[in-house]
């Protein structure tokens, strides 16, 4: 096996490596200052549109596509050690290079299922990072990562489809730029294939009965920068019987499709947001003395950052391999990896963060350092995108099928 990077991933890495040296790490404090002063806290900071102009002026723009009409037209292979740069800062890189979730889903969606007239209208300006979209399936009311049991009804009457439901946990919401919405419901509630009774629907935010409610926390965070999680009510939402993406009943096979990428990207960059807390864990540990020697020198403190390194190392050959075989044999034939990956990589990362937090004491837990949000946002990918225990079950079944 050969290891090493293609020429076209090293030369982007460098690229994106200077980029985030230059104008991303810098723009944190900045970010931060400026937010603090705007009218509304769902606002995006000055400097996070200028990040980017710079970095579409660069280049460094829709890596994730791999349709080359839309995006770079990289593989996953070539994407992943880019995605994994960004989630050195996962609050601004992403946004910057116009890589964040659920955008990056949601274009997928819309250049793979969506109409000539869908793609002008809203894949488009996603495209070009003039707005932002939602991606709602997820119901308080009924346990959503079985997505069978999603109750939000999509009715059709006349030319128009009638929506009505309710969702939360909604990434992108809050964010006033966020002007789509893909709503996952049922056409079909009756039907006798419980996987073909759902489709999805291109919701304009500025549809009558479209109420974004209230933002939902995440350990007390409110995710400014993801434009917050929101929870939404879909009150009699008429929508033109147009804006169904692909045909009726197929919005599952739509979600498992957005499914796959999305989940290489999470892990790459929690990889990035993971080796952003070793360099922490190091800086600390070497400026800091306790009970008269440096914490470097602590046995435990030396056996945190090598389980941490020996760790990362270990995930990220998990997570290229499976971004290897997505691009040689497909989402299909890299399913067992797809979910190993989302299994191992966000409770690995946790644990890590979780040392890092340790290592730095009250600071760990304070708004001064970044290890107290990356934690947080580390542990929701145990949940978002379908949590740990359904990847454990699917992934166990396929594997016990051989002894059946
Ligand atoms: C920060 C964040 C952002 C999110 N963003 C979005 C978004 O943009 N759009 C969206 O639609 N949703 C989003 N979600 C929702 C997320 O996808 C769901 O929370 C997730 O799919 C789980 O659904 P649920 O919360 O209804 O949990 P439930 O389905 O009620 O499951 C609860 C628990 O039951 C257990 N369980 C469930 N099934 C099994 C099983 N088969 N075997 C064993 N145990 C099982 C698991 O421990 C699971 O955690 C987000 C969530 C978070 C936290």
């Amino acid at each position: 096996m050969d290891f090493a990077f293609d020429a076209r991933t090293e030369e982007l890495r460098a690229r994106l490596l200077a980029f985030m040296d230059e104008h991303v790490l810098p723009a944190e404090r900045t970010a931060h200052e400026q937010r603090a002063g705007l009218a509304s806290p769902w606002d995006t900071p000055a400097v996070v549109e200028e990040l980017k102009a710079e970095a579409r002026r660069q280049g460094l723009w829709n890596l994730f596509l791999p349709d080359e009409e839309y995006g770079a037209g990289l593989t996953n292979l070539q994407y992943a050690p880019l995605a994994e740069i960004t989630g050195r800062s996962p609050q601004l890189a992403p946004t910057a290079l116009n890589c964040a979730a659920p955008d990056t889903g949601n274009m997928e969606v819309l250049a793979q299922f969506g109409n000539e007239a869908q793609k002008k209208q809203w894949l488009e300006p996603l495209l070009a990072g003039e707005i932002r979209s939602a991606f709602a399936m997820t119901e308080p009311d009924v346990a959503s990562s079985d997505a069978t049991n999603i109750t939000t009804h999509i009715a059709r009457d006349g030319d128009d489809y009638v929506i009505n439901g309710r969702k939360w946990y909604i990434s992108g919401a809050m964010n006033p730029l966020c002007q789509i919405f893909i709503v996952m419901g049922k056409t079909d509630p009756d039907g006798a294939d419980l996987r073909r009774q759902q489709s999805m629907v291109l919701v304009p935010r500025d549809t009558p009965g479209l109420e974004v409610k209230r933002a939902m926390q995440v350990y007390g965070y409110e995710d400014h920068y993801h434009g917050g999680h929101a929870e939404v009510v879909f009150h009699d939402v008429r929508v033109p019987a147009g804006n169904l993406i692909g045909e009726e009943g197929g919005g599952f096979g739509i979600a498992q499709a957005r499914l796959g990428p999305g989940r290489i990207h999470h892990c790459m960059r929690l990889i990035g947001m993971a080796e952003r807390a070793i360099e922490l864990m190091c800086q600390r540990a070497v400026s800091r003395t306790a009970f008269g020697k440096p914490l470097a020198q602590q046995g435990v403190v030396q056996e945190w950052i090598a389980d941490a390194r020996v760790a990362v190392e270990q995930l990220r050959l998990l997570v290229l391999k499976t971004a290897w075989l997505m691009d040689t044999v497909g989402n299909k034939g890299a399913h067992t990896e797809i979910q190993a990956i989302k299994i191992a990589t966000p409770r690995t990362v946790v644990d890590i963060l979780d040392k890092a937090v340790q290592l730095y004491g009250a600071g760990g837990v304070s708004q001064d350092f970044p290890l107290a949000e990356l934690w947080a946002a580390a542990r929701t990918l145990r949940l978002a995108d379908g949590p740990d225990e359904v990847h454990q079950r699917s992934l166990a079944r396929r594997e016990l099928k051989r002894y059946l």
